[in-house]
């Protein structure tokens, strides 16, 4: 018999459509006919299937392709700028600021007093450059595209030697590493120094007629312990200064905040200070502690910085007008608060919401719940992180709600939450799943309790 004549066209298929109401129709029936071509081939290939499994998996199928529609995410991991569930979340007054401008017209690149054109970015840039006592900035599309971009910038064809540290030459996350951008920007990367030690002789003797720059990097996702050096970075200045060539550092995460005065943590470098110690550029990302939207920001020389806004490379990178709205509030909300209270933006907020709120609250999800569940579930002592491989060192204390499942494995408990609407996203630890407190928003306490609740009763 012809294995196909076995499967059911796509039409005879009896699939579930249950929880798949938010998929537009075309997109159900081009996954369904996709889904059916697999299993022909593999029913061509020999396997014997039951309709019913055929049926089942398509369904399940289709469940995956809806869950993969970008969504609203309970984090309760902990991990406060976590990468996979978008790094940092924004506030309301970013949010209102964006439907407004998102939903109708702007002066974007127009000038209203004067009625001609105007500069694109040209408030952000001024306050940003006043926040980060900076001669001048601009914002593109993301750290990587800044670094990328400066580098450009500052190397031409008889000079593209890029100086950095063996120590500094990291892997930033999702591959992206210093040797392969520095390639990608036409740089000819001269390593110096050894993986724990770089002196500032290391640095003199590697400057050839052929030197663009010298870059700093960041370690921002590790850190190196015992036996180590580096020259300070106002004598590195000296050095580049004195051979008249520029000293870019790209510090990843950029706090514009103390961060050891937001939370027991370790003091991370201001964009503020790098500049105060003779960096010439900066590059920072906007979305890490920053707590603003996808963004690089790059400040400091204000020669260099008009340098890079003229290069074509510039315009393929650049923010759009939604971002510029974000990044606009987020900046005034700092300048408004300035030598004040940090601003409000929900990074900050989470970093140094007091552990006593996170046990008022814990304990008030916990007494919404039905006694006799309470049992599985309990108030245990956790650690945050920061996240987005910044302050690989920093531990945040905190607070979670776990949950010892009964009756059904921590992986299904775990899923049903994932799966759930809004999704709930928790993490594993002895056998028992943990809600991180830390990285919840007050308002989501109410959903989080129906969501375990839901899912216990299961
Ligand atoms: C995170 C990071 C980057 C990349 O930033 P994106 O904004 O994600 O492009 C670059 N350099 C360092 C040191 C970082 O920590």
């Amino acid at each position: 018999m012809n294995p196909l004549s076995q499967l059911p066209s796509v039409e005879k298929l009896t699939v579930k459509l249950e929880g798949t109401t938010i998929l537009p129709r075309p997109l159900v029936a081009g996954l369904i006919k996709r889904e059916v071509a697999v299993w022909r081939e593999r029913l061509a290939a020999g396997e014997e299937h039951p309709r019913e499994d055929i049926e089942s998996d398509v369904h399940a199928a289709l469940l995956s392709f809806a869950a993969s529609r970008l969504q609203p995410v309970i984090n309760a991991t902990g991990v406060i700028i976590h990468t996979n569930l978008g790094r940092s979340p924004q506030g309301i007054r970013s949010a209102d600021a964006l439907r407004k401008i998102a939903t109708g017209y702007s002066n974007l690149e127009f000038d209203l007093p004067s009625g001609n054109r105007g500069r694109r970015a040209g408030y952000l840039e001024s306050a940003l450059a006043i926040l980060l006592e900076a001669d001048a900035a601009t914002a593109v599309n993301n750290c990587a595209a800044a670094l990328v971009l400066t580098l450009r910038h500052l190397i031409s064809d008889d000079r593209n030697e890029v100086i950095v540290s063996r120590g500094e030459l990291v892997e930033i996350g999702g591959g992206f590493r210093i040797p392969d951008v520095l390639e990608t920007s036409g740089a000819k990367l001269v390593e110096v120094g050894a993986t724990n030690k770089t002196h500032l002789d290391d640095y003199a003797k590697a400057i050839t007629d052929k030197t663009a720059l010298i870059l700093k990097v960041h370690r921002s996702n590790f850190y190196i312990e015992g036996f180590t050096d580096e020259p300070a970075v106002p004598d590195l200045a000296t050095l580049a200064h004195q051979h008249n060539l520029p000293l870019v550092e790209d510090l990843g995460s950029g706090a514009v905040m103390n961060t050891d005065e937001l939370a027991p943590l370790d003091h991370e470098p201001r964009p503020q200070e790098a500049l105060q110690n003779g960096i010439d550029l900066v590059i920072f990302s906007g979305d890490k502690l920053l707590g603003g939207p996808q963004a690089g920001i790059i400040a400091g020389r204000a020669d260099l910085v008009a340098g890079i806004k003229k290069e074509p490379f510039f315009r393929a990178v650049r923010c759009d007008k939604l971002i510029l709205t974000v990044l606009q509030e987020c900046i005034d909300d700092y300048l408004h608060c300035k030598g004040s209270n940090p601003p409000d933006l929900p990074t900050l907020t989470f970093l140094s919401t007091p552990i006593a709120d996170l046990r008022t609250r814990a304990e008030a999800i916990l007494a919404a719940l039905p006694e006799n569940i309470v049992p599985v579930v309990d108030i245990v002592d956790a650690t945050s992180r920061t996240g987005g491989g910044t302050m690989p060192k920093s531990e945040i204390p905190s607070l979670a709600i776990r949950l010892t499942p009964q009756g059904c494995s921590v992986d299904d408990l775990a899923a049903r939450l994932r799966t759930g609407t809004p999704a709930l996203v928790g993490y594993t630890e002895d056998n028992a799943l943990h809600l991180n407190l830390r990285t919840v928003f007050p308002h989501q306490d109410t959903a989080l309790t129906s969501a375990v609740l839901k899912a216990i009763e299961q």
